[in-house]
């Protein structure tokens, strides 16, 4: 548990580029399909660029990588996966409280989700009460979140959002 909430502690500082969070999300959500030459295929560019991110990614011990091998997320790499999730899901709710509707709110969202720190992303989470559901799937709340000290003492109120 040490270690979980030391990750989530330090993930402003381990903030990845919109690039590599789109590969850490596409391989978290589609664990079948993440040999190089897919992960290519999918976002349009060269295998070798692929490789080289897929490294960068493995040596921050987020990925555990072979080359021609296929690619999966490790325990730091699915939990910093749902929080990059979560932080577009949240931001998705946050903007349909503001007249959007959940198709605009996704691609807004994705527009500007890589400059929100967690801090913000947490306190937005909090004040909807952990929303389960996203614009566009469910929302899986991170140990930091939802499990944190502040969860702790609200023990016994139920947090399952009615919608
Ligand atoms: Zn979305
Ligand atoms: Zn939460």
């Amino acid at each position: 548990m040490v270690y979980v909430i030391n990750l989530m502690d330090d993930i402003d500082r381990l903030l990845l580029s919109p690039r590599k969070a789109m590969y850490i999300k596409f391989i978290y959500e589609s664990p079948d399909t993440t040999k190089t030459t897919e992960i290519a295929t999918y976002f349009g560019v060269d295998p070798s660029t692929v490789t080289k991110t897929l490294m960068e990614l493995t040596s921050m011990g987020l990925l555990s990588h072979e080359p021609y091998r296929a690619t999966s997320l490790t325990g730091k790499g699915v939990i910093y996966a749902e929080y990059l999730v979560r932080r577009h899901r949240i931001l998705g709710l946050v903007l349909t409280h503001y007249g959007l509707t959940p198709e605009e709110a996704c691609e807004e969202a994705a527009r500007f989700e890589n400059s929100v720190s967690k801090v913000v992303i947490d306190s937005m989470c909090r004040s909807m009460g952990h929303p389960m559901m996203g614009v566009c799937g469910r929302i899986s709340h991170d140990p930091c979140c939802c499990n944190g000290p502040e969860k702790r003492q609200e023990k016994g109120k139920s947090q399952i959002s009615a919608r």
